[in-house]
């Protein structure tokens, strides 16, 4: 635990997120599936804007930003982004100007994220209908302009899925394991999304290097497993170098990849999840949405009816509230 932490507190951090994140029990949960105890890590109430995982990646890469006087953060996403809208709310606290670079057109009607987004007056480029790395490169471009006019941009895309960005959920395994003894709560088995694979990096990591105290289930919403299992692998390495700690473990052997509950994949529900969205919050006063924290519920329901969990559960909520706004 030495060794981590003291890697992580050479490394800048911005104390952005309200930490730690309350970790409540799941009793009308509990009863459905029949299984002793379930919590949640409540990572949808991270402080800022509608909450999410994604600012405690910002804790780090904004930190970055500043140590390299970064005076404008560019930040690429899809138009309903939860990354975006919470760099927005970051850099406002900040004091930062953000730039939002969106793939698809300017919509007619702002709805969900991108009403906070125009709340925040955040600039936003709305680059039309476009892959991803099409978005990238606009957003590199548009980085090289406002070089060329004087300013100090920082880039955030791709989720903020990076050996900085993946900090954010190291940090995070040291947090609840500290919580989980403080409270006495026995948590032996994690679930949580994978998307990009930010998060699951920073826990498969995290976890190793404190002696793997918890189980990772990872649920992707995207991606096969062997492509998931790919990014992971990067991002550790990456992780590698910014903190000079080696993870020195089998993937395999320190967590489950699970992809049968991905369905047509990122943003498409299936009917499992569409159900979900309101059986959730009807049994526990918590929304979840429909891309990512919905997948990862149905997934986590389908190994304790299986059998497959050992021990206290827990649901990791990585938030979205912002974007549920906008799929209905
Ligand atoms: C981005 C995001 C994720 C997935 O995170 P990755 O690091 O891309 O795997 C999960 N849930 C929500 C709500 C997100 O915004």
């Amino acid at each position: 635990m030495r060794n981590l932490t003291d890697a992580l507190e050479s490394i800048r951090r911005l104390p952005l997120a309200a930490l730690p994140t309350p970790l409540t029990r799941l009793t009308r949960l509990e009863a459905e599936w029949g299984y002793e105890r379930i919590y949640c890590k409540r990572d949808d109430m991270t402080g800022l804007g509608p909450g999410g995982n994604k600012i405690r990646s910002l804790e780090f890469l904004l930190g970055e930003a500043l140590a390299q006087n970064a005076d404008t953060i560019l930040v690429a996403g899809p138009l309903q982004s939860n990354l975006c809208t919470l760099a927005a709310c970051a850099c406002a606290k900040l004091g930062l100007r953000c730039i939002t670079v969106h793939n698809g057109d300017r919509p007619e009607r702002t709805e969900g994220n991108l009403l906070l987004n125009r709340l925040l007056e955040t600039e936003a480029h709305y680059v039309g209908p476009v892959d991803s790395a099409m978005r990238n490169a606009y957003a590199d471009e548009l980085r090289r302009s406002l070089t060329r006019e004087g300013k100090r941009p920082y880039l955030i895309e791709n989720g903020g899925t990076s050996g900085m960005g993946a900090l954010g959920y190291v940090a995070f395994c040291v947090e609840l394991l500290e919580q989980t003894r403080e409270l006495g709560i026995p948590i032996r088995s994690v679930f949580a999304t994978g998307g990009n694979g930010g998060v699951a990096t920073g826990l498969v990591y995290g976890n190793a290097l404190l002696g793997c105290p918890f189980e990772i289930n990872i649920v992707s919403v995207e991606s096969s497993r062997e492509e998931l299992e790919q990014d992971i692998l990067r991002t550790i390495g990456q992780v590698e170098r910014v903190l000079g700690l080696d993870f020195n473990c089998k993937l395999k052997e320190v967590c489950n990849l699970i992809d049968e509950y991905r369905g047509e994949g990122w943003g498409v529900n299936t009917a499992e999840s569409e159900e979900m969205v309101r059986r959730f919050p009807q049994m526990e006063g918590i929304f979840i949405e429909n891309v990512y924290t919905s997948k990862v519920l149905v997934g986590m329901e389908a190994w304790i009816r299986e059998n497959r969990v050992q021990g206290d559960a827990c649901y990791l909520h990585t938030g979205g509230f912002g974007s549920l706004f906008a799929q209905y």
